[in-house]
């Protein structure tokens, strides 16, 4: 006999703006979805948690809940820090899991979007399977051998911080020439801004026109066929492959999937990345050749990759 809620579980995908939350089915379908602003107090963000998972539970009871949250969250469920949300050594799992009486886990949003591309998304035909989500920053989640590889402090596949230019421009981490800074969607805004105040831009350019140059303003560009715009995404790219390069250069995954919202750019980054990826691969006449795809889940990946976690188990404590 197949119990009220059997199957199902919330999954919320915390950022520092926005949350997307959704009831998911163990296929991973999204039966119901919310998308939510992030507000500034964190008791505040508490109680609107605990509110949307209540509210798309829609009193069945033991449905788990699963969170990704953007920052560095510890195997005991702790959010030891956040870039973007002022949680520091936040016990959320602890605090949910009381306040709601289910089985809550919690991991990193990144973290969290590699899984739900892993189990129903890009990656649901692979063993092994690295991803970047390219945003305000750049995110990491990493699958090996079918499980989370989240490291001795939970903190590891932060793909964002491998360093590939140690004299680039400062990233929020305090290191300088990290990937994040150099290939996310502020990234792509910055180096657009960068070339324009060095008069690199003809002046038959959109990007003369625009009224901020943001990464998504770029992009839009570039679709449209700017010139200068696309160059602005191959720089991007360029780094973005270079990146991938040491990445999987040192855990050989079998492909490498692409999501978070700078991803709009699609092949305009991913083709120059994979020409600057396969110029760095080592072995790379010898091995499988290994892909460079879009994400398929978009903004679902997170909250369906959490709420998937939630009904496959935590990891035991301390294990990759
Ligand atoms: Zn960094």
């Amino acid at each position: 006999v197949r119990a009220a809620g059997e199957g199902l579980a919330v999954g919320l995908d915390v950022g520092g703006t926005k949350i997307a939350a959704g009831l998911v089915g163990a296929d991973g379908s999204v039966l119901l979805r919310e998308r939510l602003s992030t507000p500034d107090d964190t008791e505040a963000l508490f109680e609107l948690l605990v509110d949307a998972a209540l509210r798309l539970s829609q009193g069945q009871v033991d449905i788990p809940v699963g969170v990704g949250a953007a920052g560095l969250v510890s195997h005991d469920g702790v959010i030891r820090y956040a870039p973007n949300i002022s949680w520091v050594d936040e016990p959320l799992q602890q605090r949910l899991a009381e306040r709601l009486g289910v089985a809550v886990t919690i991991d990193n949003d990144a973290s969290a979007a590699a899984w739900g591309e892993f189990r129903v998304g890009a990656g649901s035909a692979v063993r092994s399977m690295a991803m970047l989500t390219l945003g305000t920053g750049v995110g990491g989640g990493l699958v090996i051998d079918e499980r989370l590889v989240r490291g001795a402090s939970g903190f590891g596949s932060e793909f964002g911080h491998i360093i590939v230019d140690e004299g680039g421009p400062a990233c929020p981490c305090g290191n300088h020439g990290c990937l994040e800074p150099l290939a996310s969607g502020t990234a792509i805004g910055r180096i657009a801004r960068e070339r324009l105040a060095g008069g690199q831009v003809p002046a038959g350019s959109a990007l003369h026109r625009l009224d901020a140059v943001t990464g998504k303003a770029v992009t839009v560009a570039a679709h449209a066929g700017d010139a200068a715009a696309r160059e602005v995404l191959a720089t991007a790219g360029f780094w973005l492959g270079v990146g991938i390069a040491s990445l999987c250069n040192a855990v050989d995954p079998e492909l490498v999937v692409i999501g978070g919202g700078a991803i709009q750019a699609g092949e305009l980054v991913l083709e120059p990345a994979r020409r600057a990826f396969v110029e760095r691969l080592i072995g790379a006449a010898q091995r499988r050749p290994t892909k460079i795809v879009r994400a398929s889940l978009s903004d679902d990946a997170g909250l369906v990759g959490a709420a998937l976690l939630s009904l496959d188990g935590p990891a035991p404590a301390g294990a990759a």
